[in-house]
């Protein structure tokens, strides 16, 4: 990524104050999502990143992973898997709570979504690492399914948590932008 293609990607993330919450700045992606040039270096440069890892399968994280994820994807010619928030997949789940600032999530997929053979190597891909119990419920989930979790993929890591640190205890980790 040149210094200018970084600079088009961040410019175009709208930094929202107090949304959902006081306290809270929130990412917004998509003023990302609706400038084509800015999602067209986005992707391009994933596409580049990913396409000598051998990767069978990208999962993406309930709901702005489904976005980025979904299209890496199709550009890599690989097959998708949405990790959804509780109750919304129809059919056998495995699911993993986490933990959040007040109270529990969860998360889940199907237990048959990484396929027959056991190994199957998964991109995990998110929008934005906060604290990292999504991401971590997510890496945890793929492992448990007989998979494999060869690298989380942020678009932003705040650094000002320690959630990247956290999940590279167990998993490779990759944040574009860290603000
Ligand atoms: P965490 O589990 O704390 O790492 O939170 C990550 C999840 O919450 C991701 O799915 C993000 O989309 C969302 N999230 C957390 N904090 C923010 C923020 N400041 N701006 C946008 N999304 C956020």
């Amino acid at each position: 990524l040149t210094q200018k293609e970084r600079e088009i990607i961040e410019n175009s993330i709208r930094d929202i104050k107090d949304f959902p919450k006081e306290g809270i700045v929130f990412k917004d992606i998509t003023t990302l999502l609706n400038n084509k040039e800015a999602y067209g270096v986005l992707m391009n440069h994933l596409h580049n990143r990913y396409k000598d890892y051998n990767l069978d399968y990208i999962a993406g994280i309930d709901a702005r992973g489904f976005i980025f994820g979904a299209a890496l994807a199709q550009m890599l010619g690989l097959g998708f898997v949405p990790i959804r928030k509780k109750g919304k997949l129809p059919y056998t789940t495995i699911s993993e709570k986490y933990v959040l600032e007040y109270g529990v999530d969860e998360i889940e997929v199907h237990i048959d979504a990484f396929g027959e053979k056991k190994g199957a190597k998964v991109l995990v891909i998110d929008d934005l690492i906060a604290t990292g119990g999504t991401a971590n419920a997510a890496a945890t989930l793929v492992k448990q399914t007989g998979a494999e979790c060869v690298e989380c993929c942020f678009i932003i890591g705040l650094a000002f948590l320690d959630g990247i640190k956290k999940l590279e205890e167990k998993t490779k980790v990759y944040s574009l932008i860290e603000v």
